[in-house]
């Protein structure tokens, strides 16, 4: 083993949705438990990990923009090593290698457990005298892929190094095994992993004890997890009643699995929070079994009647996906009157992407639909949707809601928090209140986030 006369540094930048977030957390933590500082900038560090997301083209030309910085990095600095992990360095693997030579380590989302060794392969943090003995041609010319998906590698075991703070994300879930014929996940994250159930709650039990008040369950399709015939709704009940947690919130359902029994553990729990994102991806029959999303516009808003009956009040964002190979203008109205009928509060909004691989770029060439008619119906979709959202907040004002403070905000003097339905809110604040739950009485809104004043918590109505 290299003896090094210092500590090494790792710098771990995150690119994409709330799971790369969690698993940045995760290399974080197994780097520090080797003997890695975690340093708060590239330029303090000896290995440069960039976690990545494959989901669409602009992510990865993104993360592409980002490496091609880095490298000015390595030219100061040529004993840097930059990492690529995550969904597009497994996606692309060895070709990323090749198209940025700068690039020395790709890794998988299956690959973390042995990074510390993987580093070691390269001589990250090696001292100065060792890596002019290597030689630094040979240095800079050695690249590795770690790309091996693993079935049974749900990271058990290990500890994510978690920010300090209120809130944490708990993975309870890996891959997927749905077969969306737009997505790329199940090919880069592999077939669904569901982590034991009794670590998920001893996690949770064990963060509670050190301040976490709020977690959210992960998973890509959170809701399908089953481990030993303990189901999701068995799990978020069991998660909900941990001592101390305050709030439990989890992403990304499908609409497949909310269940009767889910939106009975999410009524009854007082920790479950009051709000669901609901991804419909589609207003359009025809599209969504063009898309294998295996569910109707109906069935969609059948569950948005139970959920809503059961929860009144309660917040729903979706995702949608526009111009998707073969959707007509018809068929996109469709949607934006899926979004009329169901008003939900939130909506993120894509236009689709060509994922090599997935089955979609099987569907007819003359299908694909031209990048400014896609522009045009994702503009159209996104003031539609920010209409419904602005009308939605608008009327809300004046509510009093309970806030999770979570940060300092812009403006100095003002903290950030959100509410139980996922709306953010900025008040007068000391940032030293961070995690703290108060009540605010909501006074504006930009027709997105909320601006109002402290009050004393609102006495319970008589029954
Ligand atoms: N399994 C997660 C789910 O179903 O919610 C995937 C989350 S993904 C990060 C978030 C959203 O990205 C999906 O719900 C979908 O709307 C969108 N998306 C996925 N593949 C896409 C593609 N090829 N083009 C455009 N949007 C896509």
């Amino acid at each position: 083993m290299i003896q090094s006369p210092r500590r090494k540094r790792a710098y771990v930048e995150t690119y994409g949705c709330q799971m790369n977030i969690s698993d940045s957390e995760l290399m974080e933590g197994i780097l520090e438990e080797s003997g890695y500082d975690i340093v708060d900038a590239p330029e303090d560090a000896d290995v440069v990990l960039v976690n990545t997301c494959a989901i669409r083209e602009h992510a990865e030309k993104r993360v592409l923009g980002r490496v091609s910085q880095l490298n000015g990095l390595k030219r100061e600095n040529p004993d840097l090593v930059i990492a690529v992990t995550g969904c597009m360095a497994q996606r692309m693997g060895e070709k990323l290698l090749r198209e940025a030579p700068y690039v020395q380590l790709v890794v998988g989302p299956d690959g973390y457990r042995s990074l510390p060794e993987t580093l070691a392969k390269l001589d990250v943090g090696a001292d100065v005298g060792l890596s002019h003995e290597i030689g630094k041609a040979g240095r800079k010319g050695r690249q590795l892929a770690v790309l091996t998906l693993d079935m049974d590698e749900n990271y058990q075991g290990l500890e994510q190094r978690r920010s300090e703070g209120p809130s944490a994300w708990i993975p309870i879930q890996r891959g997927c095994d749905h077969r969306c014929t737009f997505c790329i996940v199940p090919y880069v994250r592999g077939g669904e992993k569901n982590r034991s159930a009794k670590d998920v709650v001893a996690e949770v039990r064990g963060l509670a004890e050190s301040g976490v008040t709020e977690v959210t369950l992960l998973g890509q399709t959170v809701n399908s997890y089953l481990w030993e015939g303990v189901d999701f709704p068995h799990l978020l009940r069991d998660v909900a009643r941990v001592d101390g947690i305050r709030r439990v919130r989890f992403t990304s359902p499908h609409p497949n699995d909310v269940s009767d029994e889910l939106v009975e553990v999410m009524a009854a729990e007082p920790a479950v929070c009051e709000h669901l994102h609901l991804p419909a991806q589609s207003g359009n029959d025809r599209t969504l079994k063009r898309m294998l999303r295996r569910y109707t516009v109906g069935y969609l808003l059948e569950k948005v009647s139970l959920v809503r009956e059961a929860m009144p009040g309660i917040a729903l964002s979706t995702d949608i996906i526009v111009a998707f190979p073969g959707e007509t203008e018809d068929e996109f109205r469709d949607t934006l009157d899926l979004m009329r009928t169901v008003r939900f509060d939130e909506a993120f909004t894509y236009k689709y992407s060509l994922r090599a691989g997935t089955p979609a770029t099987r569907l007819p060439a003359e299908d694909f639909i031209g990048g400014d008619e896609a522009q045009a119906r994702l503009v159209e979709l996104i003031e539609v949707s920010r209409a419904i959202q602005s009308e939605i907040n608008h009327a809300e004002v004046g509510r009093i809601d309970e806030v999770l403070i979570e940060a300092e905000a812009r403006d100095l003097g003002q903290v950030r928090g959100r509410t139980r339905r996922n709306k953010v809110v900025v008040f007068d604040g000391e940032v030293a209140r961070v995690g703290e739950y108060t009540h605010v009485a909501l006074e504006r809104t930009t027709g997105a986030t909320f601006a109002g004043s402290e009050v004393a918590e609102p006495l319970p109505v008589p029954v």
